[in-house]
Formats: structure tokens, sequence, C-alpha cells
């Protein structure tokens, strides 16, 4: 059946090890018709929330034991009568998902047929914890919405400008090659949004525009951005590589991977959860990944807490440092995703060392969490923008479609 004319709903489904984000939207005006979480997949009490028109909420037990029983919940949600289409449209004409890795074939989003099926269980080794899903995701949804096009959106397309300086590692090419060992990035969706949110609010051309990218969530990563383009970024090959997270280590010395395994008997496995699960701000504070209960423990005096937010500080510093030497021209230093966007004592405190590469953060604005929060005087902007990777993928789904 050809696409509806109007309105074009555009389904965008990121699935998880254990929980489906959705988003349907009306791409006429961009608008989220509804959103929602199917959580807790395969555990106890799996549970949908959701939100419909950006008015009602609700959080409603499901049946449900993997994922293809969970798009069902979903499917089943979207074809609620608040939801019908416009008599002679479809609920949904195309859907949305997004990808992990996407390895050197895919730097635009792609229009999903057996081969680029078949590349994303090629990446399964490169992302073992998020392809396989988004592939069974893609799978189940193919069954459910079997007449309408599929596109897929990968996290490391954004970084495939990264040029070879940056993403080679100093190690054995050949080693490197036959195991595509590399610098690929991640959050690429994210990055590319607010860089095309800067170009806009800037009123600048995107060929034009130098930025440093700071996506500071659960997970983290910065990106240096030349001309529009990636051209490098602080995570690495897998997710762990670059910034202090929530639970991941970020940049450690490898040695300390050989000495664990000498001096502690630690397995390949026990690392592999040392270094992802309980590293990172988990870590340092003792207790939490959450940035907002580590800041105040740290403004009530606990020190563990303090130095864990010094030591995410720092990292990030340095990365902007970098990235701003390696850049040459610094246009803005852009602040998105949970901490980015809402913590303004960790942009105050990152920007605090930075006048040396002429940022200068004014704390009223600061404070107010404007989307310019930089002095008048200050020669680089520094910017506050809420990413949006849910629409960054209908949107390139629906170019996708257009232009296929
Ligand atoms: P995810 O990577 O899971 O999408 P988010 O982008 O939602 O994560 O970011 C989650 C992080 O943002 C958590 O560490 C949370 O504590 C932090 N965060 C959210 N709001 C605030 C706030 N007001 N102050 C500090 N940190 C915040």
């Amino acid at each position: 059946m050809p696409m509806a004319d109007s309105p074009k709903r555009v389904l965008v489904i990121n699935a998880g090890s254990s929980s489906i984000k959705f988003c349907l939207y009306d791409m006429e005006n961009e608008f989220p018709l509804t959103r929602g979480i199917v959580e807790r997949i395969g555990l106890d009490d799996p549970r949908l929330s959701y939100t419909i028109k950006d008015a009602t909420s609700a959080t409603e037990p499901v049946a449900v034991k993997d994922h293809r029983d969970a798009l069902r919940v979903i499917a089943q949600h979207i074809d609620r009568p608040e939801l019908s289409p416009p008599a002679g449209h479809r609920a949904v004409d195309a859907v949305g998902h997004r990808v992990v890795h996407g390895g050197e074939k895919f730097s635009q989003p792609v229009l999903i047929d057996e081969d680029v099926k078949r590349a994303i269980r090629e990446y399964f080794p490169l992302a073992p914890l998020h392809n396989p899903v988004n592939y069974r995701g893609i799978e189940a949804c193919q069954e459910l919405f079997p007449d309408v096009p599929h596109a897929a959106v990968f996290d490391t397309a954004f970084h495939q400008t990264i040029p070879p300086e940056a993403y080679t590692y100093a190690m054995p090419v050949e080693l490197c090659e036959r195991h595509r060992i590399r610098k690929y990035g991640f959050h690429g969706t994210s990055h590319r949004y607010v860089t095309l949110e800067a170009a806009r609010i800037l009123k600048t051309s995107l060929d034009q525009l130098n930025l440093i990218t700071c996506h500071l969530g659960n997970g983290c990563s910065i990106t240096a951005v030349r001309s529009g383009k990636s051209v490098d970024t602080s995570i690495g090959f897998t997710p762990l590589e670059g910034l202090v997270m929530g639970t991941r280590s970020g940049d450690i010395d490898p040695a300390i991977v050989l000495f664990l395994m000498r001096h502690e008997k630690m397995t390949v496995d026990d690392v592999d959860e040392l270094l992802n699960k309980k590293s990172g701000l988990l870590a340092l504070s003792g207790s939490t990944n959450d940035m907002r209960d580590i800041l105040e423990a740290a403004s009530s005096g606990d020190t563990r807490a303090a130095l864990a937010v010094e030591v995410f500080v720092h990292r990030a510093r340095k990365y902007v440092g970098a990235f701003a030497a390696g850049l040459g021209r610094l246009d803005a230093l852009i602040f998105t995703a949970g901490i980015g966007e809402n913590s303004s004592p960790i942009r105050e405190a990152v920007c605090a060392e930075l006048e040396i590469l002429g940022i200068q953060l004014d704390s009223e604005r600061n404070q107010a969490n404007e989307t310019f929060v930089n002095t008048d005087s200050s020669s680089v902007k520094v910017m506050v923008i809420p990413t949006d990777e849910e629409v960054m993928i209908a949107r390139d789904t629906l170019s996708v479609i257009e232009n296929s």
C-alpha cells in the first residue's frame, strides 16, 4: 500500500535490553501523538507507561515475556480510539528503528531490507548488548506492521566522518582490520540533533559551524564538530571509552585490566561487568549513579560524592580542551542530555577553567537554564540544547522514504 499523503505517522522504536521506548509522531507538525516505554521485559511486573498528546499519562501492568510481546502491547496501545487516524489513513505509515551499531557501512539512515538486516547481524559482536535487541525489535515490528516501510537510524552514523588519525588505535594494523577495531563513537543521533539545532538557533549554515557537543546523561560523550561534521568523539570501539558515566569507567590505563586479571584473578566477564556496570559515578560515590543525588550529597558534606563530581568534571573539561585544540576555532560549546540540560552546577564546573579558550559562563543565565548561558563578552557561545533523538529518527525515517 503506498504511503498516505497526509498525515504522515511515523512510529519510532528504541529497543533496549529490558525496555522498549516508542513515540508515534504526526510528521505534519512533528507532534508526538503518544510516547512511552514498556519496561521490565522478561522480568517481574512488566509495565507500560505512556503519555497521549502530551496530556494524559498512565502506567499499567502488562503481560510481556519478550520483545515481541512488548511490541504487540505497543501496537495495541497505538490502536486506542483516541489515537485513531482520520478516515482513510493508517495508524502507522512508517517505522523508524534506532540501531546502535552501523559499523563502517552506514553513514546515513537506510530503508531496512534483507542486506541491511544481514549487516546489523554482522555487527552483533561489535555491540553485543545493543544490536541483537535492536534486531529483535526490527523483526517483531516487521511482523506487526508488514505493509509499511521500516528504516534504521544508526548511532554510529554521524561519526563516520571522523578521519583515520582520530579513529585509529595505535595497535597492530592487521589485527585491528581483522576485528574491525577502531573508534566508532555513539550517541550520534543526539550529537547530530543538537548540531542542527545550534545551526538553526545561531542562523549559521552547517558548513560554517565548529562546535563541541557534550552529551552528558547516564551515558556520556563529547564530540568535536568541524564544519557541521563529527571529526572526533570521546567514545571509542565500545561505549566504555571516554568520559566518566553512570556505571562505566570511561578512560583508564588498559594495563589496569591486566593487573586485575593477574592479581585479583578476575575473568573476562568479571572485568567486563566491573568496568561497564560497577564503575563510573556509581563506584566513585559508593551508592548511586544519579547525578542529582550525588550533587545533593556533595553539598551536604559527603566527600566521596564531592570527589565523584570533581572526577566527572575534570574528565569532561579535559576532552573539551583537547577537542578545542584540534578544532582551531570554536563557535559554541553545547550541553545536552539529562545532566547537560539540567545541571547548572556541572556546566559551571566544566566551564570554570575554560576561560583560556574564550569560554565565559554567565552564572544567572546558567542557573536559569537559558539557551545561551555565556556572558556577552564570551568569544565562544555556551548553549543548553535539549536533545530529541526520537524526532531525529522520525525525520530521518521520513527522508529515507521520500528519497527512495
Ligand atoms: P539516559 O542516558 O539514560 O537517557 P538521561 O539523559 O536521562 O540518561 O540522563 C540521566 C542523568 O541525568 C542522571 O544522572 C540524572 O541524575 C541526571 N539529571 C537529570 N536531571 C538532573 C538535574 N536537575 N541535575 C543533575 N542531574 C540531573
